[in-house]
């Protein structure tokens, strides 16, 4: 693998919705070459995911492709759930997948699962052993694997190879009335025990499996095989471009034996079952195009190990927003445009690389930075008493929304006698360089006025407690000395007016680049970042309280932040830190 940030050939880094300047990798270029030389009237493409588990941000890469691809081609992408493999499924994931989808912002042509075509696939392994393509095998799955060979030697024929068309009709038709136990024969196709494609050595077309499927309950004692189901699949839908990731390259050759062999174009018969269900018969030939994976270091990619953080309670549940499931995304604050954009920069290639992390923090940050309004929050809040204003003094103060963005309009915030500052924003002893208050020194408190701290106020432990200054009355709001120059300008809200909220400070969940690198001993397990989370009481400005579920600000000075989607009320505010305004890990890698 090589290591690549970005790649420089792909699409703009700015999203210009007016006129996007059209993608060139090549995938859209086999697409622009068959619509041009009317190999395809329309396009049609698919999103296929296995109902096993939530999505992950990998699988936003497959959906920005297959719907992406079909929307800029005035094409159909179709969600279809390959759910042939009965034992690992549920519909929890199928709910939660639709709605994936959709935040991502996209709309199927056609709600599909793989179980819908059991009758057609069913037919068409019929096909193939009348046809002679297909044999019906008492081999044990050791002994498969013992006949298989290996990728220096040949394999050996089935001693079941040579059965009759008849014979083998026959018990296919009992392996589907239930005749015989799980693993008892298999279906295969008879295609090449010596090929140097191991997937050609007579593959498994049909499994025994007496397991209750959750779409067709106790009805097939028998399930297909991935590639013929996901061929045919294809091949039914009129998909004309199959896209997935490269790990299949190698199953190619036997997705076109599926398909060619099969014919379901020219045998419409094949399709009868699907009239029942309402469903087009069209079906047509298509073609399997193998792109690269999404690897991004810092993160663990996989439906099974991100299942495992979940069922070992490494993380609180799928949709934790330390978790690299597009629910964890999202409740962390990560928006479809953020991710789309992600999918954009890196590009579409046959070379798998390892995305940095910050770069996908990059397009969070460029998304909200135009997208999200700024508010006031402090996190580790210091009181500072301003001496010189009257108890009881209130103001208004007009802040802009965005600083860019006129547009956005302008919000009223609070400011009274005692506000809350960050901790950090004073030093007794400050270090080289130090911009912030000090004993004695000023700062600008943004928007309000210059403040000098006359009196720092310690506990019996000596910790500091609060400030008492002085708000210099000649650099208020519209006064001559308003922009007199101090080296720092610190955020802060009205002790009065603001809303004490949570404040959850998420990082990266793992702290080394490659979780999943195993030779130091150790999974990914053992390389959860212990600050991955901290949870801490701080104070908002009222218009931030009043967030909607899933509202995002930048807090000035401090970062990116979401209501949380579930547990943020105006009256209890809850936000989650989605990014930090820099990236902080870059000095460390
Ligand atoms: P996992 O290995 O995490 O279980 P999967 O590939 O088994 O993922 P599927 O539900 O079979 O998950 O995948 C649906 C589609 O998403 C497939 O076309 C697959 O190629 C694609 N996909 C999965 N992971 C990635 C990834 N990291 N980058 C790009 N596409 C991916
Ligand atoms: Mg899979």
């Amino acid at each position: 693998m090589t290591r690549a940030s970005t790649d420089p050939a792909s699409a703009p880094a700015v999203p210009d919705t007016d006129a996007p300047a059209p993608r060139r990798d090549f995938i859209r270029q086999i697409v622009r070459e068959d619509l041009a030389s009317g190999k395809h009237a329309a396009i049609r493409t698919r999103f296929p995911p296995e109902p096993n588990g939530y999505l992950h941000i990998g699988h936003a890469k497959a959906i920005c492709l297959d719907f992406g691809i079909a929307a800029e081609f005035d094409g159909l992408c179709n969600l279809r759930f390959d759910d042939t493999n009965p034992a690992r499924e549920d519909p929890e994931f199928v709910t939660a997948i639709q709605d994936d989808v959709r935040w991502l912002g996209y709309e199927w042509a056609s709600l599909r699962h793989a179980s819908d075509y059991f009758e057609v696939y069913y037919l068409a392994a019929e096909k193939l052993v009348r046809e002679g393509h297909a044999f019906v095998c008492d081999l044990s799955a050791d002994e498969v694997r013992a006949y298989r060979g290996t990728l220096t030697e040949p394999g050996r024929d089935s001693p079941y190879r040579d059965r009759t068309p008849d014979e083998n009709l026959d018990l296919l038709r009992r392996m589907r009335a239930g005749e015989f136990p799980d693993g008892a024969r298999t279906l295969r196709a008879k295609i090449d025990m010596a090929s140097g494609n191991m997937n050609l050595r007579d593959p498994a077309l049909y499994r025994i499996k007496h397991v209750a499927h959750q779409n067709t309950g106790d009805r097939w004692p028998i399930y297909p095989m991935y590639d013929f189901a996901h061929a045919l699949g294809d091949a039914i839908e009129g998909i004309t471009h199959s896209l997935c990731t490269l790990e299949f390259e190698d199953h190619r050759p036997l997705y076109d034996w599926c398909v060619d062999k099969v014919d379901l174009a020219g045998h419409p018969e094949l399709l009868a079952p699907l009239l029942e269900r309402g469903l087009p018969r069209e079906a047509g030939k298509p073609r399997q195009i193998e792109f690269s994976r999404l690897n991004i270091n810092y993160t663990v990619m996989s439906k099974r190990k991100l299942t495992t953080l979940v069922t070992e309670g490494l993380v609180d549940g799928w949709d934790d927003p330390r978790m690299y499931t597009l629910q964890g995304l999202r409740r962390r604050g990560y928006t479809p445009a953020a991710l789309r954009l992600l999918v954009e920069r890196v590009g579409i290639s046959k070379q798998n690389s390892v995305i940095d992390f910050s770069v996908l923090e990059g397009c969070l940050r460029e998304d909200l930075d135009a997208a999200a309004d700024r508010r006031m929050a402090v996190v580790a809040p210091l009181k500072l008493v301003l001496t010189n204003l009257p108890e009881g003094h209130q103001e208004a103060l007009a802040f802009p929304n965005h600083p860019k963005d006129e547009t956005r309009g302008v919000r009223q915030v609070p400011f009274a006698r005692e506000v809350w500052i960050e901790r950090d924003d004073f030093a007794e002893v400050p270090p080289k360089g130090w911009k912030r208050l000090v004993p004695g020194g000023e700062a600008r408190l943004r928007g309000a006025g210059i403040v000098r701290v006359d009196e720092v106020v310690k506990d019996a432990s000596g910790e500091v407690i609060e400030l008492r200054g002085w708000l210099d009355p000649e650099s208020r709001p519209g006064m001559e000395g308003a922009n007199r120059k101090v080296k720092g300008t610190l955020h802060w809200v009205s002790a009065q007016h603001a809303v004490p909220a949570e404040v959850r400070l998420y990082d990266r969940l793992f702290s080394v680049e490659n979780p999943d690198d195993e030779s130091h001993g150790g999974t990914y397990r053992d390389h959860i970042n212990p600050d991955s989370v901290r949870v801490v009481r701080g104070y908002v400005e009222p218009a931030a309280a009043d967030a909607a579920p899933e509202q995002s600000f930048q807090f000035e000075r401090t970062g990116y932040f979401v209501a949380d989607r579930y547990d943020h009320r105006p009256d209890a505010p809850v936000f989650n830190r989605s990014v930090t305004l820099r990236d902080t890990w870059a000095a460390r890698a």
